[in-house]
């Protein structure tokens, strides 16, 4: 049998008014796709290493990823859906198709580009079988639903199942191409957007409505379930958070289901929002501790789409008496290009920041001394590539920035370690994520701290200019209220 195997992936934020371009997707045809991600933590890779030993031919077309960021232009998104369908054109004799989506990109002026695909796809390829899997920060459309034959979300935030989900959605290809199985799906919107530490599975109340779609998974009949929660950020008309249960030829099951998660996760929509610390509280708390501290700026998030342009807290602790050492990063084009222009061991006064969202962000003048410079081109815990372009590392005081020319994700410490900076060398290191960073400090931070500061990806919703999600919506408003209905 002959699979099709694709990957379109890039997390949107609608606020980030800095546009993503073709350019800023890494993009592999063929064979190189599977070259490129054979030995990764990731789905395409789980994927292929259920359907190979099954006597399965992977026909590879093409992934394109890109770092999380502000919408695709219409004119580069365009190229990159023409390339995937025309590539799936391009196959003959296939029996089904696994795409490797995220699910919250969103266009210039497209809504719904992942839907878009598998529409295309779905013209293609016919009846037959296709599966697609999905970051749980998916915006789900009926569209996406109505296109694959089953969806499949990872199962842990911050995510850590890339490679078993991809093993999930192969598995039950594998049961489809067999003529196995007849997925019959339930869904249940709710109106609700979430942040917060309650959201991380190992720990939070979401991580039990995850372990009910777990065992619900693993019950005779049951395929795929999950809670699916949109990326907050991506402001388009289907945003919100969706249960999605499918089983086989057990409608009423899956309705029962969905709905009881639903109702579960509803009664706790107040506890899925995210207490923040003012910055002075935060750099107080910092100044106290021993051991390191961890700052979260989820507003400056790349890892949810934002510019990566903040310099809020960078300037927060040049205002304060901070003494300590600490390690901040920030993109800056001009800042990299003013850095290399001086050299390695030169001393400038140079403008940080602001230079991606200035609508947020104004330029902070600051005395530095470039202590070194690097290409930007680095490996990720996961083993997929950061693409930073020219990078520097600038030492103001106590202060050490990392500026990169472009966004790179500042979630793990590999961001750092290419760059010769060891984040336990640090009294106080600032990420740019929500949670995914616990993954690789929560055992070496003797305290973490998610700070209110401004941002295109705040976890204070509230503070953002919701325009195309419906309404209402909580938390932006309190009186939301789901239907419940099963559709
Ligand atoms: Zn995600």
């Amino acid at each position: 049998m002959r699979v099709l195997v694709a990957e379109l992936k890039q997390e949107t934020a609608t606020f980030n008014p800095a546009q993503s371009r073709y350019d800023d997707f890494r993009v592999y045809y063929g064979n190189a796709m599977v070259d490129a991600y054979r030995d990764t933590h990731t789905e395409l890779a789980g994927a292929m290493q259920v359907l190979e030993p099954e006597g399965v031919e992977i026909v590879p077309t093409l992934a394109a990823a890109a770092v999380s960021g502000g919408p695709v232009a219409d004119a580069d998104l365009d190229r990159l859906l023409t390339e995937c369908v025309t590539a799936a054109q391009g196959c003959s004799d296939l029996d089904g198709a696994y795409i490797c989506l995220h699910g919250a990109m969103a266009g210039e002026s497209e809504g719904d580009p992942e839907g878009r695909l598998l529409c295309a796809l779905r013209e293609v390829l016919g009846d037959l079988p296709i599966i697609a899997s999905l970051d749980l920060h998916a915006v789900i459309t009926d569209q996406l639903v109505d296109m694959a034959d089953i969806l499949v979300p990872f199962h842990t935030y911050p995510h850590v199942d890339q490679f078993e989900t991809g093993q999930r959605a192969a598995r039950l290809l594998l049961r489809l191409l067999r003529k196995q199985i007849r997925p019959v799906k339930a869904r249940v919107e709710m109106p609700m957007l979430v942040r917060g530490d309650e959201l991380i599975t190992a720990t939070g109340k979401f991580g039990a409505a995850i372990r009910r779609c777990q065992e619900i998974e693993a019950e005779p009949g049951g395929l795929s379930a999950g809670v699916i929660i949109g990326n907050a950020f991506t402001d388009v008309p289907d945003l919100q958070s969706n249960v999605l249960i499918y089983r086989d030829g057990d409608r009423s099951g899956a309705e029962e289901q969905a709905l009881e998660i639903a109702r579960y996760m509803w009664r706790h929509r107040q506890e899925f929002q995210a207490p923040l610390t003012p910055l002075a509280d935060a750099i107080a708390l910092a100044r106290e501790t021993a051991g390191l501290t961890v700052f979260s700026d989820a507003a400056d998030a790349t890892a949810s789409g934002a510019a990566g342009d903040s310099n809020a807290i960078l300037k927060g602790l040049l205002q304060s008496d901070w003494t300590k050492r600490a390690l901040v990063s920030v993109v800056d084009s001009p800042a990299v290009a003013a850095a290399v222009e001086a050299g390695v061991g030169a001393q400038l006064t140079i403008p940080l920041g602001g230079t991606r969202d200035p609508g947020r962000f104004t330029p902070v003048l600051v005395d530095v001394i470039v202590e070194s410079q690097h290409d930007g081109d680095f490996l990720y815990e996961d083993g997929t590539r950061g693409r930073g372009g020219r990078v520097v590392v600038l030492r103001a005081g106590p202060i050490t920035i990392l500026v990169s020319e472009r966004p790179v994700y500042v979630v793990g410490l590999k961001v750092f370690q290419a760059h010769g900076l060891e984040p336990t060398a640090f009294d106080l290191v600032v990420v740019k994520s929500p949670n995914g960073f616990r993954t690789h400090y929560q055992e070496l931070a003797s305290r973490i701290v998610p700070v209110d500061v401004p941002g295109s990806t705040s976890a204070n919703l509230r503070s953002l200019p919701f325009q195309n999600c419906r309404r209402p919506m909580y938390p932006l408003e309190e009186h939301a209220e789901p239907p419940f209905d099963v559709l």
